[in-house]
């Protein structure tokens, strides 16, 4: 009953979370909303300190120590007691993000983020949806928007370029080892056209 968004930036995750909890709260299911990093008071702080760190550089251990801390949080004191009394937890990216940013795009590998996610998270997502957009598109609909992960606002387009570009594939690359639980879903067409390739992923998730 774990359900994970994950994605890019200006994808469209918040949308489909959205849609997804309103299709959920309309059959009287209890449903929680959250999102990483962040979903707890402490988490939220640590994703201020990310978000914030001004012009000292993050050092790719920091971020994913970081975010691993925050999700140690956020799945203890918010995702686990959900799940534990039958709620359904829909998160605004997971576990699947670090993946693709602090490894893909940041260049850990996969072996220490995978024995983080073991010790300090041992919870799968039962399903994923994974809105995949180019970049061509990305940078359209996030011009204006403050972005972390090793991208400074005054870095030259490129550089933002390549590393989406990296972000993006790292994303891919998860979906293909994780076929059964990552749905990728075309991020470009307009809201509703991405909303009921979510809602169908969601009942196709449900039937099996
Ligand atoms: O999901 P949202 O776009 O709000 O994420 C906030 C920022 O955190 C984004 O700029 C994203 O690139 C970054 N991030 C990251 N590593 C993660 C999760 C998010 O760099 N594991």
């Amino acid at each position: 009953r774990l359900l994970t968004i994950e994605g890019g930036e200006g994808a469209g995750k918040s949308t489909v979370v959205r849609v997804l909890r309103d299709a959920l709260l309309a059959e009287g299911a209890e449903v929680v909303t959250t999102r990483e990093p962040g979903g707890t008071p402490l988490a939220e702080r640590i994703r201020g300190l990310l978000l914030e760190a001004g012009d000292e550089p993050v050092h790719p251990h920091t971020e994913l120590l970081l975010m691993f801390a925050a999700r140690a949080q956020h799945v203890q004191q918010r995702v686990q007691p959900a799940l534990a009394r039958g709620a359904w937890v829909i998160s605004d990216r997971f576990t699947d993000s670090s993946y693709a940013y602090q490894g893909a795009a940041r260049g850990i590998e996969t072996a220490f983020i995978a024995e983080l996610e073991r010790r300090v998270v041992g919870i799968e997502p039962g399903l994923t949806l994974l809105l995949d957009l180019d970049v061509t598109h990305a940078r359209e609909r996030t011009r204006g928007r403050d972005l972390l992960g090793g991208v400074s606002p005054d870095r030259i387009e490129r550089e933002r370029d390549e590393f989406f570009q990296r972000v993006r594939a790292g994303f891919l690359a998860r979906a293909a080892q994780h076929p059964e639980r990552i749905r990728v879903i075309d991020a470009r067409p307009d809201p509703d056209t991405v909303a009921a390739a979510a809602l169908a992923a969601l009942s196709e998730y449900r039937r099996v």
